[in-house]
């Protein structure tokens, strides 16, 4: 049972309790064991240190860990006390994300074919030895794709709508949806495309 639970996620809130992440129930306790994070209880939105959080009543019907000398309620949300950031996740290079990225839309001319009829071009082409990344690829359309070919920007007369960057993905709306837990519902805002810059 203790180490099934241990391996449970938590919720993690940062200091403006915005969810930034999730993290194994072990590793949360000892955030909240060393201060740098307070225990919440979701229901009432109550915070607790080490010390009121470890005299918490456990109940046997929803998560504990048991250790030497107590039982402690497994925290379903914790809240770091100094850090305000938000860590970002650089999403895979796939046509999927690229898609996504760009708008389904020609990076050029602006325009919205099916997808099937987007390419992904090479800002710097391959044959110069452009990279498949963020940085250099582009969804095309296909009289984009033909009037750039394997030339040069300067030398088609083809303008970028705007420099392409690797697209960034906060991963807490990505548990959000897909290991949504009914505890985590009133910190957790639905999902949320980030874009780097
Ligand atoms: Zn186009």
């Amino acid at each position: 049972m203790t180490s099934a639970v241990l391996a449970r996620q938590t919720l993690v809130l940062n200091r403006s309790w915005l969810a930034i992440a999730t993290t194994p129930v072990r590793h949360a306790l000892s955030l909240v064991y060393t201060g740098a994070a307070h225990a919440i209880e979701p229901e009432s939105y109550q915070t607790h240190d080490f010390d009121s959080w470890s005299r918490l009543e456990v109940s046997e019907n929803e998560p504990y860990v048991s250790t030497v000398s107590m039982l402690l309620k497994a925290p379903e949300v914790v809240v770091l006390r100094q850090y305000s950031g938000v860590p970002r996740q650089v999403l895979p290079f796939t046509r999927r994300n690229l898609m996504r990225r760009d708008e389904q839309r020609c990076q050029y001319c602006g325009c919205r074919p099916s997808a099937a009829e987007l390419s992904i071009d090479h800002v710097l082409p391959r044959s110069r030895g452009g990279e498949t990344s963020w940085e250099n690829c582009v969804l095309a359309c296909v009289q984009c794709n033909r009037r750039k070919g394997s030339k040069l920007l300067q030398d088609c007369g083809l303008r970028l709508l705007r420099e392409p960057q690797a697209p960034q993905w906060s991963p807490i709306f990505e548990v959000a949806t897909t290991h949504q837990r009914e505890a985590w519902r009133r910190f957790v805002s639905d999902r949320h495309w980030m874009r780097s810059g």
